[in-house]
């Protein structure tokens, strides 16, 4: 049955919430990065830090964050000083246990650089590794070689962080099953508690989807793509990190509590240019353009390229989705809990057809994809995408 009140209770100030920041600055783009980032010079950065904090202002009353998260962009791109001050503000916002991560390009990090976030807050170092291939990392246009990012785990261990986690991303052109092996053991060795591995993507305008067009890069085979994902699930469970979303691997009790709040679909305010945002009950993306942005804070607006208030049926369909990304699934009882509709009644058809095919299955009492499922699950997640 659905009542609609969890829905309804959305669009008050939820009681938990987290914020996300989108710090836009990069020094270069790289080949494949469909994200939004520029370069920017000292007086677009500060305006950038005076809008995002009218933008958080613009939203009060806001709850004290659970997590917080400054992604990019590479936020260590950020000139030092300004860095500094918007964590200075940002996180006596969050609670006093709160996951608060940062991204850092391992070519952008130094000793003092870990010690000085450290003691403003920042207790999770999300590092863009990508490869432990040179010839990839030139392939992929990244600023950093691999000697940085082994200097980049020391650097942040030695200020005391625990919590480091590694981005990878495989089924690069050219790259071999072994390559790939050999990138996953050489960031293993590294001790992170955290490792995401994504297929490399071709999307947007990138220099990467051009010069794919134009016949100068082959991409892999989906076969070897295929086989690259099998190995990152077997790799990585040999080595004691257990599988918690699709493309996330982490020691127990180390699992990304930021991204999980998204899988979970709880909500979060999304700060800065392109930032996306799901808050009293509307889902917003901001502008993705740094001067529109910060014109439009300045006139005390929200700089919205799009929101949408999702109906009742819309975000259970949205819960559906982003649930089963998770390795634990669906939980019925707090699915209907947290939309109003029983998952079973909702979406009888598809899971029965996907039940029937092995892509989904019952595990402690929860509705999830099958390990065989895993690398076609856009295929499943579409089914339930509507209803
Ligand atoms: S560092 Fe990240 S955000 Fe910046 S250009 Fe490269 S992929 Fe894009």
């Amino acid at each position: 049955m659905n009542t609609g009140a969890s829905h309804s209770s959305a669009l008050n100030t939820p009681a938990d919430c987290s914020v996300y920041i989108h710090i836009p600055f990069c020094t270069r783009k790289c080949r494949y990065c469909a994200f939004y980032s520029i370069t920017a010079d000292s007086r677009q950065q500060q305006d950038y830090l005076n809008a995002i904090r009218r933008e958080l202002e613009m939203h009060a009353p806001c709850p004290s964050f659970s997590t917080v998260f400054l992604g990019g962009g590479s936020p260590s791109a950020m000139q030092r000083d300004l860095l500094y001050a918007l964590l200075d503000w940002i996180t006596p916002q969050a609670q006093p246990d709160a996951e608060r991560t940062i991204e850092v390009n391992p070519r952008q990090t130094d000793a003092e650089f870990f010690d000085q976030i450290r003691r403003r807050g920042i207790n999770r170092i999300s590092i863009g590794a990508q490869s432990f291939n040179p010839g990839e990392l030139t392939f992929l246009g990244r600023i950093h070689d691999v000697q940085d990012t082994v200097q980049c785990v020391d650097d942040a261990r030695d200020a005391g962080f625990d919590n480091i986690g590694l981005d990878l991303i495989f089924a690069i052109p050219g790259s071999t099953l072994s390559d790939w092996k050999d990138s996953l053991d050489k960031a293993i060795a590294l001790q992170p508690r955290h490792i995401s591995a994504y297929s490399l993507t071709y999307e947007g305008n990138t220099p990467l989807v051009r010069d794919t067009a134009a016949g100068q890069i082959t991409p892999i085979s989906d076969e070897l793509d295929r086989r690259m994902y099998e190995l990152t699930i077997d790799t990585l469970a040999a080595a004691g990190f257990q599988q918690y979303e699709i493309s996330n691997f982490a020691r127990p009790g180390f699992e990304c509590r930021h991204n999980l709040r998204y899988w979970k679909n709880r909500p979060y305010i999304g700060l800065g240019p392109a930032a996306a945002g799901w808050f009293r009950g509307k889902r917003t993306e901001n502008i993705p353009d740094l001067q529109s942005y910060i014109a439009a804070i300045e006139h005390r607006q929200f700089a919205y390229e799009s929101e949408h208030a999702p109906t009742p049926e819309e975000f259970a369909c949205e819960t559906a989705v982003l649930n089963l990304r998770t390795r634990t699934g669906i939980e019925p009882v707090e699915f209907q809990r947290q939309t109003g509709y029983d998952i079973a009644a909702l979406f009888a058809a598809p899971i029965a057809e996907h039940l029937h095919l092995a892509h989904l299955e019952w595990h402690k009492k929860c509705l999830r994809l099958t390990r065989n499922a895993l690398g076609i699950a856009d295929t499943v997640l579409c089914d339930f995408a509507a209803i």
